[in-house]
């Protein structure tokens, strides 16, 4: 059956199944799972994950795909097939509920699709998804890099990092034009990011600026009233958000409330 990828959706199919064991050890995969795949494309990561779980809620935005991917399943009868856009589905409304989430994910989704689900798909315990290399280094970069923004405070406020595996453009057909890398992680019991959120995405929204005026301009507080929540978590009035830990934030959220 030929497929022609499309470009607009990130369809860049998995063709090398080594990498599939890789996925599998990485997930910690176990017969009771019940696991979230977004994007199953060809069904390649599916079947295989069909094989050794519960059960299989995927999700593809793509119907044309239908025919290849029912044809690479056939007939698992644990796989539930959603037509729809993953970051539209109430993954809440999902039974039973997903437990892991396990995805070579559509990389202009990955980085929503990864804090959404942090934040409100409480059922998830672990993830091991595939993202470009670039967007697996912010998940768990350290405050003072580049790489290091409101989705890095996010993820490690809500996760902690169990697995990293670089993984070359040859794996998939067509090759993406940038390295890839699985990253896994797990919840971390810790304070729930709803209530850190807007600071955090209000204080990276410009780099350039003091957290203090970053936070002004996005209408939340006035800068004094940052500036006092700064001094009270013992930093500087111009404090940049970069330099903030994961845990700042938190205390930083508290003392503006
Ligand atoms: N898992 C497959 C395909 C990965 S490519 C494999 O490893 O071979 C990414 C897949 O995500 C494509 O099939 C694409 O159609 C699908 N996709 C893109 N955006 C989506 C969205 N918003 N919701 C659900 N699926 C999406």
């Amino acid at each position: 059956m030929t497929v022609q990828p499309k470009k607009a959706l990130g369809q860049h199919f998995l063709v090398d199944e080594n990498i599939l064991g890789v996925i599998g050890r990485m997930a910690s995969l176990e017969g009771t799972d019940v696991v979230l795949e977004v994007g199953p494309g060809l069904g390649v990561l599916t079947r295989y994950l069909a094989d050794r779980v519960g059960v299989v809620h995927a999700i593809e935005l793509d119907r044309s795909l239908e025919p290849a991917l029912l044809d690479a399943l056939a007939g698992r009868t644990n796989v539930e097939l959603i037509w729809e856009d993953a970051l539209r589905l109430d993954l809440g409304t999902l039974q039973p509920s997903p437990t892991k989430l396990v995805a070579n994910l559509p990389y202009n989704v990955a980085t929503p699709l990864v804090v959404e689900t942090l934040e409100h798909a409480t059922s998830l315990e672990r993830w091991c998804v595939m993202v470009q290399r670039e967007v697996a280094d912010r998940f768990f970069a350290v405050p003072r890099t580049k790489a290091y923004g409101a989705v890095s405070v996010l993820v490690q406020l809500a996760a902690r990092k169990t697995g990293f595996h670089a993984v070359p453009p040859t794996v998939f057909r067509p090759r993406p034009r940038v390295e890839s890398a699985l990253v896994a992680f797990e919840r971390a019991p810790v304070a729930a990011i709803s209530d850190v959120r807007p600071v955090v995405e209000a204080a990276f929204a410009h780099r350039r600026k003091t957290a203090a005026n970053a936070l002004a301009q996005a209408g939340l507080v006035s800068r004094s009233q940052v500036e006092e929540a700064l001094a009270a978590i013992g930093r500087a009035a111009n404090a940049r958000a970069e330099e903030l830990a994961p845990a700042e934030f938190v205390q930083l959220a508290e003392a503006l409330r």
